[in-house]
């Protein structure tokens, strides 16, 4: 018998969940538009972690879709994309965002971002990174145009749209609520919103 939790993650904010193998985890875009920055780590060492790049590589679509494995840049299968009740438009290139970012967009002031989101969520369960891995960014817009430039667009997903993460072995996963209000990442009001996450152990 399975055992279900469904926790809130706050706007701009992130939180980290411990999965053990044959885990489901469910990111519901609660209000539509928000991107979710998604890292997971092998429970095994935190210098094993999803990559996008080592994940594209056992890919032969230039997006993430239902029955995408995702590997770690050991090359072993971490978490797969099991379900996906969204238009299925999702990122696996462009970074997370940063400090650095948001002063390049000409906020000089302190801003929330994802990369100290992910910081934040793993000192929450006691671990410490000195790197943010490049994130699969769920529900991100990103348009591939003719001629190889990207563009950010505004999301497509819809309020309660989800998707389903299964976990493939004991791993650590963060998400981040992804804070950007300069872009129209999170859509065309420039507003951040919270998300929810569902996740199912096997065995309760
Ligand atoms: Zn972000």
């Amino acid at each position: 018998m399975n055992e279900s939790q469904v926790t809130m993650i706050d706007a701009s904010s992130a939180q980290g969940f411990h999965l053990e193998a044959g885990s489901t985890l469910r990111v519901i875009n609660s209000m539509g538009s928000q991107v979710v920055g998604t890292w997971a780590f092998a429970r095994s060492s935190m210098n094993e972690f999803m990559s996008m790049e080592h994940s594209r590589i056992h890919s032969s679509s230039s997006k993430p879709k239902i029955g995408t494995v995702f590997y770690t840049n050991a090359h072993e299968p971490i978490l797969e994309l099991t379900a996906d009740r969204s238009p299925g438009v999702h990122d696996w290139y462009l970074a997370a965002c940063n400090q650095q970012r948001y002063e390049l967009l000409g906020h000089a002031e302190e801003h929330a971002n994802c990369a100290d989101n992910l910081h934040s969520a793993l000192a929450d369960l006691g671990h410490s990174l000195s790197f943010v891995p490049c994130p699969l960014n769920l529900f991100e817009n990103v348009s591939l145009l003719f001629g190889g430039s990207m563009e950010i667009k505004q999301p497509v997903a819809m309020p309660g749209d989800y998707v389903w993460l299964k976990a493939l072995i004991d791993c650590l996963v963060v998400l981040s609520a992804c804070p950007q209000d300069i872009l129209p990442t999170n859509g065309p009001d420039l507003t951040p919103r919270s998300i929810e996450v569902e996740i199912d152990q096997p065995g309760g």
